[in-house]
Order: structure tokens, then C-alpha cells, then sequence
């Protein structure tokens, strides 16, 4: 950021399409309005629960809506029946895609199949945004194999969890490779967010809402992971580079 110029803030965790029951979609528009409600200048927009190509079909509709608010991730899904590897390079390559998701949720982490796409992104220089359903073991192996590659944990390790030891297992994670991002979006137990920035450091932990949510409405649910990371009163600087300029700096915006 230059002297004198607002810090931006940017949503690092927004979903096109989700991974609920009902595999809710949201359109670019529904997205732009949530964020110009509640003041945010960018966000990472991804879709899951589809095949690869289809999430990058969808980034790039949205983008191609508002490129200058929506930063395009590719949904990782590899299968034997498809050849995703190229479609993540051409995703990155070709049209600009700045991030990996991973659901373990829908695709096995097991070496086999999700280390080719680690290594790519390492070598491809763009981050995986991994929600690993509380598996700290494997994103430890992750981390230590694949050092080249910045690994953000979505949700501090596990959605809505309430079971600190296991985020404190995922804190330790993030102490021992520095390759390891924490994502604030789904972390129920704050003081968790301002013990992770005291010992791994504001700059690296990121600011997510993963929305949008309908509950209790669009934009509330938005805030209300914003005001989140306000409530904690950081030093102004680690606030900034939480809400925006560590993804910023990553990604290369
Ligand atoms: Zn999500």
C-alpha cells in the first residue's frame, strides 16, 4: 500500500456456489451488493461442489461482470475421468485464476490425488485455500512437503468449531511452516484469531466471511465476520494486513 492511500479490504472466502445440502448458488451481482453494503473492496470468489472446468466457467462470468471487485480461485477436483491438472493451468495461465480451493469434503487429500495439484500451485506461485475438515495431520504433511506452496486454512482448521484443541492444533501447525495461512471466516471462538496473530504473526491470518449466508440475511452475516476481526482491537497495522493486505500481497493485487 502507498503512503496515504485507504487499505482496501478483501474478502479472501466467497462462494459462487457452495457445499451445502441444496449446493446454493450466488450470482456476481448478489455478491458486488453484499460487499458494497458492508464496505468491501474485493473478494476471492470460487464455486465448489462441480467439476474443475465448471468452476472456471463460473469465476470467469463473474469476473468478466465486475473485474475490478472479483479475484477468480479454480475448484480442485481431480478424478480419474478428468484431466484436471491442465484445466488448472490453463485456469492460472491462461485467464488469470490467482488460487486453488479444496474441499476435502469432495476430493480425498490423500497423496495420490491432491499432491499434483499442491506442487502445481507451488510451482505455478498461487495459494491452495484448503478446508480440510479438521485434518491437522494432513495438512502438517502438506506443509512439510510442499514448502513452496502457501497453504490457507480455511476456518482456523475446521468450520464453526468449538473444540479448542483442535485449533490449537492447527495454530502449532501454522508456528512450525511458515508456508501455513490462517482464514478467519467460520471461527466461532475469537480469542483463538488474536492468540493465532500473537504467535504466528498479523501476516498470516486472513480475513474470510465465506458467504454469502442467508442467515440471519445476506449482508448482517457479512458484517458480522467483518465486525468480527474489529471486535479483536488490533494494532491499526495487523488490522489492515488481516482485512486485506496479506491476501493482497499473496495474491499480487
Ligand atoms: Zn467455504
Amino acid at each position: 500500500m502507498k503512503d496515504g492511500a485507504i487499505p482496501m479490504i478483501i474478502d479472501s472466502h466467497c462462494h459462487l456456489k457452495h457445499g451445502d445440502a441444496q449446493r446454493t448458488e450466488y450470482s456476481a451481482e448478489t455478491i458486488v451488493n453484499i460487499m458494497d453494503s458492508v464496505g468491501i473492496d474485493k473478494s476471492v470468489v470460487f464455486a465448489m461442489s462441480t467439476t474443475t472446468s465448471c468452476s472456471i466457467e463460473m469465476a470467469r462470468k463473474a469476473v468478466e461482470r465486475f473485474p475490478d471487485r472479483l479475484i477468480p480461485y479454480v475448484y480442485a477436483l481431480p478424478s480419474y475421468t478428468d484431466v484436471v491438472l491442465s484445466q488448472i493451468e490453463d485456469a492460472i495461465f491462461l485467464y488469470g485464476f490467482r488460487g486453488i480451493k479444496i474441499h476435502a469434503g469432495e476430493c480425498t487429500l490423500a497423496e495420490y490425488i491432491i499432491d499434483p495439484v499442491i506442487d502445481l500451485a507451488g510451482r505455478s506461485g498461487v495459494p491452495c485455500l484448503i478446508d480440510c475438515l479438521g485434518r491437522y495431520e494432513t495438512i502438517g504433511r502438506i506443509a512439510k512437503k510442499f514448502s513452496q506452496t502457501k497453504i490457507i486454512v480455511a476456518h482456523f482448521g475446521q468450520y464453526l468449531s468449538r473444540d479448542e484443541s483442535l485449533i490449537e492444533h492447527f495454530i502449532k501447525l501454522a508456528e512450525g511452516y511458515d508456508n501455513i495461512l490462517l482464514d478467519t471466516s467460520g471461527v466461532i471462538i475469537i480469542s483463538k484469531i488474536g492468540e493465532a496473530i500473537k504467535r504466528i504473526g498479523a501476516e498470516r491470518v486472513i480475513f474470510g466471511i465465506d458467504g454469502p449466508h442467508e442467515s440471519p440475511d445476506l449482508i448482517t452475516f457479512a458484517q458480522t465476520e467483518l465486525d468480527k476481526v474489529r471486535m479483536l482491537n488490533l494494532d491499526p497495522k495487523d488490522e489492515t494486513a488481516i482485512l486485506g493486505g496479506n491476501i493482497a500481497n499473496l495474491l499480487h493485487i
